[in-house]
């Protein structure tokens, strides 16, 4: 990682991305924060005196990973269900090989490690994970991305409600808290932990609207996740039905009056055109999990539609348990494939500002302008020297997968 208090760093292209990519663009930087990007005609008259690094390819916002599972790291052999399969064939799978897991603590703290440092490698700077095992401290080296851990609960009894709310007694304050998702956490539990990350000004962040028969269980409490909770021994009478003039989750949500801008839905895939007025609305936030979505076969989220609403999602691999890889550019490039028509450039603001923005962190990354941190990423690939556009740069970028190189400038 290059390192300078005080410098200028210029490179062919600039992708700032609240603004267009500049072709010979400067990053100003002192002290930690970045302050100016443009051309660098313009940026080498503003701060004249000041150190010059030419960079090589692109310099661009490092990459923000807004939903992950590190704790699930080492569950690398969980099946892709079947055509047909339902989520919770899925869920089964995963909790008989957490269950049956003969790895000791350190074995499966080495794989977490190995994760982090590969969301590293690939341009990760901030990461929101996911997880409900007690947790390990993060080990505070410079070459880390910053780890937003949420602890998760989940509680689908009036029983269970009651023992979380007691572990939540005992959580300090420090740690968020938040519920793993509607069709696993009672209503009551929902509102309790959204009512104490109120209190501590934190994020709530919950699988939402990932599969069709979350929706059904929500209208009318049947279907396959009323199975799996009878299966389980975890049924009782703490859901209600929601009824059929529910639209789905969201709506569910705002009805347990918990969406607000400090609430992270991850996955929507199903939701309606009336919840995404509400997320807008609310100025709630979505994060998109594309190559999980494509993995258990729930669908795929109406992007274009959210991106017409004005909702800028975040990107997030959710964990190896569902997933063929931990790669946020294989993310985009999901995206790339399976919606033609959305703008690349959009797609890049997923991977960067959505996902900064959901997490409350937009003041510090997700793009290059003025007061942000001056931690950035610099690209390289051999066919970087041949783009002609700013256009063409974003295409390459969210099409083709990892760059060749990824570095890293800062200044931590
Ligand atoms: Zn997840």
């Amino acid at each position: 990682m290059r390192t300078h208090t005080s410098a200028l760093y210029s490179a062919p292209w600039v992708l700032p991305i609240t603004s267009p990519a500049i072709r010979n663009g400067a990053v100003a930087v002192k002290d930690g924060r970045i302050e100016a990007v443009g051309p660098v005609a313009e940026i080498r008259t503003e701060f004249g005196g000041r150190e010059l690094i030419k960079c090589q390819g692109v310099l661009m916002p490092a990459l923000v990973n807004a939903h992950i599972h590190l704790e699930l790291s080492h569950l690398t052999a969980i099946r892709r269900p079947a055509a047909g399969q339902k989520m919770c064939d899925w869920i089964e799978d995963l909790i008989r090989a957490r269950g049956n897991c003969k790895l000791t603590t350190e074995e499966r703290e080495r794989y977490r490690q190995q994760a982090l440092q590969d969301q590293h490698r690939s341009g990760v700077i901030l990461l929101a994970d996911i997880g409900n095992e007690p947790y390990p401290s993060i080990p505070d080296l410079p070459d880390f991305p910053l780890v937003l851990h949420f602890r998760e609960f989940l509680a689908p009894t009036i029983l269970a409600t009651e023992a979380a709310k007691t572990a939540l007694e005992g959580l300090p304050d420090s740690v968020a808290a938040t519920p793993h998702a509607p069709y696993s956490t009672s209503p009551e539990l929902i509102r309790v932990l959204k009512k104490r990350a109120r209190r501590l000004g934190q994020v709530i962040s919950l699988h939402v609207a990932e599969s069709a028969s979350e929706i059904e269980f929500l209208r009318s409490t049947t279907g396959s996740f009323r199975d799996f909770l009878e299966r389980r021994g975890a049924w009782d009478a703490t859901f209600l039905p929601g009824g059929n003039d529910l639209d789905g989750t969201v709506m569910y949500l705002q009805q347990l009056g918990v969406l607000d801008s400090k609430t992270l839905c991850v996955h929507c895939v199903h939701i309606t055109e009336n919840e995404m007025y509400l997320l807008v609305e609310k100025d709630a936030h979505v994060c998109l999990c594309p190559g999980s979505n494509r993995f258990l076969r729930v669908g795929k989220a109406p992007v274009e539609s959210m991106l017409r609403h004005g909702l800028l999602p975040g990107l997030g691999t959710d964990s190896i348990a569902s997933n063929k890889t931990l790669d946020l550019w294989r993310e985009m490039r999901i995206i790339r494939e399976e919606y033609p028509e959305v703008d690349p450039g959009e797609i890049l603001g997923m991977a960067t500002l959505g996902g900064a923005a959901a997490l409350q962190c937009e003041d510090d990354f997700g793009s290059l302008s003025p007061r942000r941190r001056a931690i950035f990423l610099e690209l390289y690939s051999e066919e970087f020297d041949r783009i002609a556009s700013g256009k063409e740069l974003l295409d390459i970028l969210t099409r083709k997968g990892r760059p060749q190189s990824v570095s890293w400038i800062g200044c931590r």
